[in-house]
C-alpha cells in the first residue's frame, strides 16, 4: 500500500471511531451534564475523548504523526491535580466505547499527541484535527463534525470529515440529527467518496454533484452563529447575484459537505467589519479538500486560495467562500464591487 493509501486508511478510520463516541456523548448530555454540574461540559467531554481516539488510531496504524489538532491537555490534568477528575473520569468512560482498555493516564498522552508544530517547510506535511468542530451545535443537538486532513506545502491533499448528524437525504432538516451521519473522504485527483459515518466497514461511493435547478434562486449556506459570520452582509452579496433563496444556518465544516453534494449553492463566511477574525487550520482544512475535489472553487473573500503554510492560523487569508466556479466568480466580483473587507 502507498503511504496516500494507507494515511487515508487511518484517517477514516479515526474519523469513523471519533464519530461513534461523539454520538454516544451526545445521546447523554443530561447525565453528563449533572455529573460535571457544567451545562458545556459534554462537548468538552467529547472533545477530548475524539482527539485521544483519533491520535491514538493514527499512531497505531501509521507510527509516530505530526498533528496539530485543537485541544491540549493543560486543563484536565489541572482539575486532576486539584483533585476534580470528573470530567477526566467522563471523558475515559467515553473513549472505552472504542479502546476498551484504556487508563486515564494513556488517553491524557494521546490527547497530547494533537500538540505538534505544523511543518513550515515545504518537506514535511502534518495532520491537523478538529476533534469536534460546530461545538455550539454539537450542544444544540444539531451539526457538528470531525475534521482531520492532511496537509503538504500549503495545501490540505486528504480530508476525511464525519458529519454524524448530516443525512445523506437532502429532504431531511439540516437541524435535525440522523440515525446514522454521513461521512466524506477526499484524496487530490481521487475524487469525493460518502459513506455512513458509523460503521468503518461501510460500502462508500463516489459522490456526485447534483446542481441546483433552473430558477430555484442562490441556495447559500453560512454558520448559525452570527458571531462567526455576517448574515447581513451575505444577504448583500446574495441580492447583487440576483435571486436568492432562503439561506441554510447550519453549524461545522457540514457546510462545505452541502455544497460539495450540491445541496447548497454557495458557502459564504465573512468577517463583521471592525473585528477581524484569523481563521484557525482545522476549520477548514478538511473541508476544504473535499468541495475542492468535488469541483468547487475554494477561495477567501477576495478570490486567493486558502493557503495552509503560516502555521495554525489563515495569516494571509481573510474570510472564505466556497461553491461552482462561475458562481464563486460571480460572489467574488459582488464582494469587490460591494468593497467588503477593504475596510
Ligand atoms: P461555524 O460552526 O461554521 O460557525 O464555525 C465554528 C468555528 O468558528 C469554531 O471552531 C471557531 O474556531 C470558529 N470561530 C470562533 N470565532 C470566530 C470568529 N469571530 N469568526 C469566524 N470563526 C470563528
Ligand atoms: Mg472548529
Amino acid at each position: 500500500m502507498s503511504d496516500e493509501a494507507r494515511r487515508l486508511e487511518a484517517a477514516k478510520f479515526a474519523v469513523v471511531e471519533a464519530s461513534t463516541v461523539c454520538r454516544a456523548v451526545q445521546r447523554e448530555l443530561e447525565r453528563v451534564r449533572s455529573i460535571t454540574k457544567d451545562d458545556k461540559s459534554p462537548v468538552t467531554v467529547a472533545d477530548f475523548a475524539s482527539q485521544a481516539v483519533v491520535a491514538r488510531a493514527l499512531v497505531e496504524q501509521l507510527g509516530t504523526v505530526t498533528l496539530v489538532a485543537e485541544e491540549d491537555s493543560a486543563e484536565l490534568r489541572r482539575q486532576v491535580a486539584a483533585g476534580d477528575s470528573s470530567v477526566l473520569d467522563e471523558i475515559v468512560r467515553a473513549v472505552h466505547l472504542v479502546w476498551p482498555d484504556a487508563t486515564p493516564d494513556e488517553v491524557l498522552e494521546m490527547i497530547d499527541v494533537g500538540a505538534g508544530e505544523p511543518a513550515s517547510d515545504t518537506m514535511h506535511g502534518f495532520w491537523t484535527l478538529d476533534p469536534i468542530d460546530g461545538t455550539k451545535g454539537f450542544l444544540r443537538g444539531q451539526q457538528y463534525a470531525v475534521s482531520l486532513a492532511w496537509i503538504e506545502a500549503g495545501t490540505p491533499v486528504l480530508g476525511v470529515l464525519g458529519c454524524p448528524n448530516l443525512s445523506r437525504d437532502f429532504s431531511a432538516p439540516l437541524d435535525q440529527a440522523d440515525e446514522h451521519g454521513t461521512l466524506y473522504y477526499a484524496a487530490a485527483s481521487e475524487g469525493v467518496c460518502e459513506m455512513v459515518c458509523d460503521d468503518p466497514e461501510a460500502e462508500a461511493s463516489k459522490l456526485m454533484r447534483l446542481t441546483s435547478a433552473e430558477g430555484e434562486g442562490i441556495r447559500m449556506c453560512e454558520s448559525v452563529e452570527a458571531a462567526h459570520t455576517s448574515h447581513s452582509i451575505a444577504g448583500q452579496i446574495l441580492e447583487k447575484l440576483g435571486e436568492p433563496a432562503e439561506p441554510a444556518r447550519l453549524d461545522s465544516q457540514a457546510k462545505y459537505a452541502v455544497v460539495a453534494r450540491g445541496q447548497a449553492d454557495l458557502y459564504l463566511r465573512l468577517p463583521t467589519p471592525g473585528k477581524p477574525y484569523i481563521e484557525k487550520i482545522w476549520d477548514h482544512a478538511a473541508g476544504a479538500a473535499i468541495a475542492s475535489e468535488a469541483g468547487c472553487a475554494v477561495s477567501d473573500i477576495f478570490g486567493e486560495t486558502l493557503d495552509f503554510s503560516h502555521g495554525r492560523g489563515l495569516e494571509k487569508n481573510k474570510g472564505v467562500v466556497v461553491g461552482p466556479p462561475e458562481l464563486h466568480g460571480k460572489a467574488i466580483g459582488a464582494i469587490r464591487e460591494l468593497g467588503i473587507g477593504r475596510e
